[in-house]
């Protein structure tokens, strides 16, 4: 079976009669594409199996004694998602293994790995947390769905423990990661294959003014507490501030907004917006969120309104190792391929492995930047080259010292 073929096998699972695919974690899909991957590991002569919480692991065995390599990412999908985001890359770690099995290739031993839940339905990451020992398990078991769904119960149907399930970390020498990119960068660029630098961190806060309710035809306009009125001038300042940060990958988004009472006729008395920033440098995420601090501040007293701030979330960005990165650029350059160096704004299972292991990612183009829809595309052409550098720094990697591999990239950095 070659990618192509396993591909069209694989996008058959979880067709949606509205369009796109739909395979939310746990669901029936979802649990037919893990099983799915499995049995063409098995087929492919690869060990298959689960780790506890459910997160399906392909293995080649290799040389006693020597750390192994990983390639992961996911099956699951957003609902009436795109047939590539996460399966390609679950695919990509599913040749490289078939062909090195059937090559007889030695080495290091190597795993595919299809991480659960990566589209967060339960949470983010949970698949991934799990393997990594990240999660609270207290937390874990009180984990819902947007529909009500429990992670306890789902991943207790399927047969596995709503538990982190921690591997053996100091038998892992790397970990690789094959995604499309879910941007234009590429595709704009005109380049095949992207290497990425490093993995966005993120800080999440909730901002809420408050100011007095009063009626909206009888209050004069200068003696006026409107929460919204505080709320539109930051909206305005933040995105100034973001865009001031020039030359860097800063992205500011204010997603969420809440007025109360939210009627035509009262002036607003509380609005409440979730804000989220991120970028690739440390430094920089925690300088400007203690700038939109202050920005909140100073717009509250100019507006009569009080303040309330809440820091929500803080994730540190992931750099990528310089072995396996390494590995990476060295692959392309021998197979006649100049890649774009590129950070990723999103997360991926990458970034959450990349916190204990050295890891690294390649990125192929999204047309339009178009992903989390059906009409995500990239051209299989495209994937099959990516596929190719992979392979190649695989088996490097696999014949290399363990003591060549940098260290993880954010380990001093846990999501709290
Ligand atoms: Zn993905």
């Amino acid at each position: 079976m070659t990618f192509r073929e396993d591909f069209a096998a694989l996008r058959r699972i979880g067709v949606d009669p509205e369009g796109g695919w739909s395979r939310p974690a746990f669901s029936p899909a979802d649990i037919e594409a893990h099983e799915w991957f499995l049995a063409r590991g098995r087929e492919a002569g690869l060990a298959a199996r689960y780790d506890a919480f459910g997160n399906a692991i392909l293995r080649l065995e290799g040389e006693t004694g020597r750390p192994a390599i990983l390639i992961g990412s996911h099956l699951d999908t957003v609902t009436r998602g795109g047939a590539y985001d996460g399966a390609i890359g679950v695919l990509a770690g599913l040749e490289v293994l078939s062909r090195l099995h059937a090559g007889g290739h030695r080495g290091a031993p190597v795993e595919a790995i299809a991480f659960r839940d990566e589209e967060g339905r339960f949470g983010p990451f949970t698949g991934s947390r799990a393997m990594a020992g990240l999660h609270d398990a207290e937390a874990l078991t009180r984990a819902k769905a947007a529909d009500g769904t429990t992670l306890a119960g789902a991943v207790a149907a399927a047969g596995f423990t709503p538990d982190n399930a921690p591997r053996d970390w100091s038998r892992v020498g790397a970990y690789l990661e094959l995604h499309i990119e879910q941007g234009p960068v590429l595709e704009q660029a005109g380049v095949d294959l992207g290497i990425v630098t490093a993995i966005a961190g993120q800080e999440r806060m909730s901002i809420r003014f408050v100011g007095q309710a009063d009626h909206a035809g009888t209050a004069p306009m200068d003696q006026r507490r409107d929460a919204f009125a505080g709320a539109a001038r930051f909206a305005e300042a933040f995105r100034r501030m973001i865009r001031a940060e020039k030359g860097g990958d800063l992205r500011g988004t204010i997603g969420v907004v809440k007025v109360k009472p939210n009627l035509g006729n009262v002036i607003p008395d509380e609005v409440t917006m979730g804000l989220e920033i991120r970028g690739t440098s440390a430094g920089l995420l925690q300088g400007v969120a203690t700038r939109i601090g202050v920005l909140a501040e100073e717009i509250a007293a100019a507006e009569g309104l009080q303040l309330r701030l809440r820091r929500l979330y803080s994730d540190a960005p992931v750099p990528m190792a310089d072995g396996p990165r390494t590995a990476l650029e060295d692959a392309a350059a021998d197979l006649g391929v100049a890649p774009a160096r590129l950070p990723s704004g999103a997360n991926h299972d990458a970034g959450i492995v990349g916190r204990i292991v050295p890891a690294a990612m390649l990125f192929v183009p999204s047309r339009g930047g178009r992903s989390h829809c059906p009409e995500e595309y990239t051209d299989e052409s495209q994937i099959e080259l990516a596929i190719d550098v992979l392979f190649k720094a695989v088996c490097v990697l696999r014949r290399a010292d363990g003591a060549g591999l940098a260290e993880p990239g954010g380990l001093q950095a846990r999501p709290r």
